[in-house]
């Protein structure tokens, strides 16, 4: 729809320029220099040593590259391969709502079932109560996103010790989706739950090249945890796609051992485009939630007289030639986020200008004698 009616494309999370040249020129070379056959089952070396050192170098956390680290394709492939290895027919998996929409099609394809629990808006609280009452004797599996995809919210210490807790009391396996790990703004940083006391030996912590180095095409990624869950996780990862890309692994190594500073200009860029997308939508007077990180932001449009996004969004590329994505396609309670949308800020600061402009026409009302 985006291209059909030339709309500025907010809906999908995929930056509009790509990332570091270098990494391009490592993974070009990588290919004319013969990276074109099978890598080993758990990736190249040289790439799982460049996760366990970024492991050690942002967070502390200590892994062995050989047991302990495995290559997939892409984060959607590590959560496929962490849910189809820890969960069996029947066992119940914990999953924050609103949740990225793998999520629910990876447990099902397990035969697992999902218990949901909610963020509230705007605030984006976690009701411990309601995670309680979420855990049951079959619950096995505790499924985290921090920073979360589509909210941006980073979870914070003191709430991911009440997660932890619950997981080490109930005996969970943790599968952490951390991809957007980098992209944190306002002098926030993101805390895996593996640091965590008790946590590194039942939990297993996903990422990718996509969101960090703004190479999401590239599809390369990884699980790293206790090696016993990595092997369970490898043997159904060889079932899915045997192996990853060669050629883009030693990038993505380079990639990860890129000095600090790349980090953390990457995430001012992106802070002052969240910056740039909620001050316009302010000025027209659409609130948004806290966002915290990620490429994402939730919109509230109740005050335009919106009560049905899902309609709002299919209607929106034509009528004023922006893209959203309904807040109710990552729940399953979809009546209490009628209003809500996500906009995407990876995208140029003039592109995000423009959606701005475009939206400012919801506010205008029809001239006299329009036909609507
Ligand atoms: N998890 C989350 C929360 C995401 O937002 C995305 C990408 N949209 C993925 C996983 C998938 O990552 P990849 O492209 O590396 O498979």
């Amino acid at each position: 729809m985006a291209t059909r009616h030339g709309a500025v494309n907010l809906g999908q999370g995929f930056p509009d320029t790509d990332g570091p040249h270098v990494l391009l020129d490592v993974a070009a070379e990588g290919l004319r220099r013969g990276l074109n056959q099978y890598a080993p089952g758990r990736g190249l070396p040289v790439l799982r040593e460049a996760v366990a050192r970024h492991q050690q170098h942002w967070y502390g956390l200590h892994l062995d590259s050989e047991t302990e680290v495995l290559v997939t394709v892409g984060a959607t492939e590590a959560i496929a391969a962490s849910l189809l290895a820890l969960v069996e027919p029947g066992d119940e998996v914990l999953v924050i709502e609103p949740y990225y929409d793998s999520y629910a099609a990876c447990i099902s394809l397990a035969g697992g079932v999902r218990r949901t629990v909610p963020l509230s808006f705007p605030d984006l609280a976690l009701d411990i109560t309601v995670l309680e009452a979420a855990v049951s004797p079959r619950t096995r599996v505790l499924l985290l996103n921090t920073p979360h995809n589509p909210t941006g919210k980073v979870f914070s210490p003191a709430e991911l010790e009440v997660l932890a807790e619950v997981a080490r009391r109930h005996d969970l396996w943790v599968v952490s989706d951390e991809v957007y790990e980098h992209l944190t703004f306002d002098g926030l940083s993101h805390t895996p739950i593996a640091t965590l006391p008790g946590m590194a030996e039942r939990t297993l912590t996903i990422s990718s090249v996509g969101k960090s180095f703004s190479l999401t095409g590239w599809k390369t990624g990884w699980v790293s945890g206790p090696a016993t869950l990595v092997s369970a996780v490898t043997a159904v990862k060889q079932y899915l796609t045997y192996v990853g890309v060669t050629h883009l692994q030693p990038a993505a190594a380079h990639g990860l051992g890129l000095p600090d500073d790349y980090f953390t200009d990457f995430a001012a860029d992106l802070q002052n485009k969240r910056d740039v997308l909620v001050t316009a939508l302010a000025d027209i007077g659409i609130p948004v939630s806290p966002c915290q990180g990620t490429y994402f932001v939730i919109a509230d449009l109740a005050g335009l007289g919106v009560t049905d996004a899902m309609t709002f969004c299919r209607e929106l590329p034509e009528r004023v030639g922006v893209v959203a994505i309904p807040v109710s396609v990552f729940c399953d309670d979809k009546a209490s986020v009628a209003s809500l949308v996500r906009f995407a800020f990876c995208k140029r600061v003039e592109v995000l200008h423009e959606a701005a402009a475009r939206l400012r026409s919801l506010r205008t009302p029809p001239s006299r004698g329009t036909v609507s």
